[in-house]
């Protein structure tokens, strides 16, 4: 059977939770109706350590609403391993999943297209933009300089795609294969396989509440995807020593035909100069191969990526 799970990524989302609730039901229900997901499918909320009224807001919607199920983790642990915590507790209970933001930016009635897709072979649907009017200025250039920069490093996504995707169920076992804790799903999905296919949406503005990623996380999402995938930046820092190194010989070339012939002056300028500038250059790359042994470091834990405080199930689910 066609059974789904809407699985909803939640933090501190009181403001828009209860709209977008109503909207989920109003296409599942049409869904249903069209026969197109069995009647057992579902909206799986995942509150990720909100501290407002999330999870109170989730818990009415529960008693209210035979489809929604609620997922509360112990704490925050980030919008990636929230939808994690989503795959990896629907898994068991679906054939496909949908996971979407909570603000309702992504339009709902695309999920459709997604099932259609699903019906029609596919194990990956992706959600594309087919735009980025409804963004800032300042968001649209650093996202598309961020994917031009990824392709460049070898990473693979799939250009104006974030995480609104359809996944079978066997797409989401591959996906919770991956077990590091530094997780970056649209990689990810990139890099399992199986038949893909994309359905385009235009995407508009947060329903309500304020957007969830400032200015520093989304830098750090950034560098997370790049560091978690590629390691072509180490590669690079190689290349910038060799050459510093032949530069280096270069000036040394110099400076001795300079004392030869003896027209050597004080020197403080170039000296002081050589001094900021390897400084600078050495911080720079052990900053970054830091990165990564700070992530080798972080995954040999083998830390849990969440853990559940609280799970309210379909009331009809066979437990
Ligand atoms: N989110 C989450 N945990 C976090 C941050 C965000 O679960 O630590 C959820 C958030 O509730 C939303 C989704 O991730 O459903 C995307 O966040 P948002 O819409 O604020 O990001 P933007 O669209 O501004 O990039
Ligand atoms: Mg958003």
């Amino acid at each position: 059977m066609n059974r789904l799970f809407i699985i909803v990524p939640c933090f501190n989302e009181e403001e828009v939770l209860p709209l977008t609730v109503s909207k989920l039901t109003e296409a599942l229900k049409s869904l249903i109706s069209k026969g197109k997901i069995s009647r057992d499918s579902g909206i799986m909320l995942v509150n990720d350590g909100s501290r407002d009224k999330t999870w109170e807001i989730i818990e009415e919607e529960y008693n209210k609403n035979e489809y929604v199920c609620g997922l509360n983790l112990s704490s925050n642990v980030g919008h990636q391993n929230a939808l994690i915590a989503g795959l990896e507790t629907a898994k068991d209970m679906c054939d496909m999943s949908v996971t979407i933001d909570a603000d309702l930016q992504d339009d709902v009635f695309v999920i459709e297209e997604m099932i259609d897709k699903y019906i029609s072979g596919a194990d990956i649907v992706f959600g594309v933009r087919s735009g980025r009017k409804s963004d800032s200025f300042f968001k649209r250039a650093t996202a598309h300089e961020f994917y031009k920069f990824m392709s460049r490093l070898g990473v693979k996504t799939v250009y104006n795609h974030a995480d609104y995707r359809l996944l079978s169920k066997r797409a989401m076992e591959a996906v919770l294969e991956y077990k590091e804790r530094n997780i970056f799903l649209r990689g990810i999905v990139s890099d399992i396989g199986f038949k893909t296919d994309t359905v385009y949406y235009e995407r508009g503005k947060r329903a309500a509440g304020k957007s969830k990623y400032p200015f520093r996380k989304m830098a750090a999402f950034a560098l997370d995807g790049i560091t978690s995938f590629s390691i072509k930046p180490i590669n690079m820092i190689a290349i910038l020593g060799a050459v510093i190194i032949l530069f280096s010989m270069a000036a040394l070339i110099y400076a001795l035909c300079s004392y030869i012939f003896g027209k050597t002056s004080p020197g403080w300028t170039s000296l002081i100069i050589s001094i900021w500038f390897l400084g600078g250059v050495q911080l720079f790359a052990l900053g970054i191969v830091g990165q990564y042994i700070g992530k080798a470091y972080m995954e040999s834990k083998q830390r849990p990526r969440y853990h559940i405080e609280k799970i309210l199930s379909r009331k009809n689910e066979d437990k």
